[in-house]
């Protein structure tokens, strides 16, 4: 059988490619695009010709059958969304769960995906993180959601709409403190690139003195809760580890 390559492309900047993602785009039979018309632009500009078809959110489960027969019958196909990696807060995930249950090869080809980015020069703690996805878009949900991760340790890497992001930034002063720091990445790869970081009070007046900054895309990451050890003063702490010494 044909293998379904799931193809990372740029989340702005075409070069961003890699010459992997282009040499599979043009040797597959069929391309399985998010939108066919966002992603014909893409291949228009590395003169990739292959035939397009749209999966989407609303028509993943239909097509996935088609395309298990097109892997069945040999046929290679490539998979890809608007931007950046594909199941990443993207379409894919029936397709590919249903190409492994069906025991098909499915290859990726890595590259661009914007919250790796973003948290690669946030200066926020890598070693553990954990990916939440879009930010619920009403407010209720959106303060529900922020107040469930209270007490989370680990950086917080979130998408979100930047005409929200004011709102957004003061429901974490409301849930998480206004000390806590908060790191934005705007228009990763793009022309207006922006990444500021700071504790949430003061992150919302720049933001506020800003309209731009609430314009293009973004990606939200929020530092962990301090562990409580953190929290206690140096010398405190080792004098705490001085009595602990006696006591034994
Ligand atoms: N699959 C994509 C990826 O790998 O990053 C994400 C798709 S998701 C539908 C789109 C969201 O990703 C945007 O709303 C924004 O939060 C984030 N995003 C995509 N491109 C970005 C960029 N260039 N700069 C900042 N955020 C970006």
């Amino acid at each position: 059988p044909g293998s379904l390559y799931v193809v990372a492309t740029p989340i702005g900047n075409l070069m961003d490619i890699t010459q992997r993602a282009i040499d599979v785009l043009k040797q597959v039979d069929v391309i399985a695009c998010e939108d066919t018309r966002h992603t014909g632009r893409l291949l228009q500009h590395f003169n990739i010709t292959n035939r397009t078809i749209s999966v989407h959110d609303h028509n993943e489960r239909q097509r996935q059958q088609q395309i298990s027969e097109w892997l069945n019958s040999g046929q290679s196909v490539a998979l890809v969304s608007d931007a950046g990696t594909p199941l990443i807060s993207d379409p894919g995930f029936h397709l590919v769960r249903h190409c492994r249950i069906e025991n098909l090869n499915v290859i990726p080809v890595p590259g661009a995906c914007a919250a790796i980015a973003a948290l690669s020069v946030a200066g926020l703690a890598t070693d553990r993180f954990t990916f939440e996805g879009f930010l619920p878009s009403k407010q209720g949900a959106r303060v529900n959601t922020l107040t469930s991760l209270q007490d989370e340790t680990r950086t917080m890497v979130f998408y979100d709409a930047p005409r929200r992001i004011i709102d957004t930034v003061q429901d974490i002063i409301t849930c998480l403190g206004a000390e806590r720091y908060v790191v934005i990445a705007r228009e990763v790869t793009k022309t207006f690139e922006t990444i500021h970081g700071d504790s949430a009070k003061n992150l919302l007046l720049w933001l506020q003195q800003d309209p731009n900054q609430e314009k293009g895309e973004l990606v939200l990451m929020i530092e962990g809760k301090k562990a409580l050890s953190e929290e206690i003063p140096p010398l405190a702490r080792k004098t705490l580890a001085l009595l602990l010494k006696e006591m034994k």
